[in-house]
């Protein structure tokens, strides 16, 4: 049993050779990981973390017209890599700021998902090209593994913005290190890093244009309160041999 949607750090090849069943906790902790996915958005493109800073070190002087200037929302272009649960959660609270277009990207269209934002499915270069903002919300698989790299770095607009709320392992965080300090990015939001804790000395957490978060994209009483009773429940059945409330089909 356990206390999260993402499962990549189970051995699934051995969990499926044994026959073990495994319970997890997808829905229940959507919206909160959506909530933290737009909140982080918002720090790292309007610079709440460095601006914040200004006030305390004395670097709010007089009133500048450019200073302490970030991206916004209204008439962009915001692109979703991987439109799942979380994805679509994130689209749906992201419109109502203005967004212009939504594209996504994924192992297929997914028409239905995406009609309510009028999402247009296109291939992950397209998405890093167009993109005001870039979200990852998708699961780290063999084939998302590093799949946010130089290449993609290099396709991004320099004034986008990239988030990542899914798996560390999904960025190549050495490629995102050398976009975000030589400009080919504006900025990056990260709540989830390679590895988890990041060390205090790593160098992403030298850069303003950076705001790291300690993987806390479910972390409201409230879903963690949920999330450790349907971790209890699937245990129990899986216990009792009956069905789970939330099985992994393997
Ligand atoms: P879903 O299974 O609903 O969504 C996963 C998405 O990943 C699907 O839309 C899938 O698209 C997409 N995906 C799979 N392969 C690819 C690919 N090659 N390229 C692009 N997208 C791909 O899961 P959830 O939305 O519930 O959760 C998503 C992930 O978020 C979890 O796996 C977990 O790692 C992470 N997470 C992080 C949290 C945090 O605290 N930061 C909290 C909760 C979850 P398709 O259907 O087209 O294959």
């Amino acid at each position: 049993s356990t206390l999260s949607v993402g499962f990549d750090h189970l051995a699934l090849d051995e969990i499926k050779k044994r026959g073990i069943r495994v319970g997890y906790t997808p829905d229940v902790l959507t919206d909160a990981t959506a909530e933290l996915s737009v909140a982080l958005l918002l720090s790292v493109c309007r610079r709440l973390p460095e601006a914040a800073e200004q006030v305390k070190s004395g670097g709010w002087t007089t009133w500048k017209p450019l200073w302490m200037c970030g991206y916004g929302l209204s008439d962009s272009t915001v692109g979703i890599i991987g439109l799942g649960r979380i994805g679509q959660a994130v689209a749906r609270r992201l419109k109502p700021f203005g967004v212009r277009k939504f594209l996504y990207t994924g192992s297929g269209p997914k028409p239905e998902s995406a009609a309510e934002f009028g999402a247009e499915f296109v291939p992950l270069d397209r998405l890093a090209e167009e993109s005001d903002f870039v979200v990852v919300t998708c699961a780290l698989t063999p084939a998302t593994q590093g799949m946010c790299n130089k290449d993609f770095f290099s396709r991004m607009k320099k004034t986008s913005v990239f988030v990542n709320t899914s798996r560390g392992a999904v960025v190549n965080q050495e490629d995102l290190y050398d976009a975000l300090v030589s400009g080919q990015i504006a900025a990056a939001g990260l709540d989830v890093t390679t590895p988890e804790p990041l060390p205090t000395d790593h160098p992403l957490l030298s850069l303003k244009n950076c705001v790291i978060l300690p993987h806390i994209g479910s972390a409201t009483y409230a879903t963690r309160s949920t999330m450790a009773v349907l971790a209890a429940n699937n245990l129990l059945a899986g216990l009792r041999g009956e069905p789970m409330p939330h099985e992994l089909k393997l």
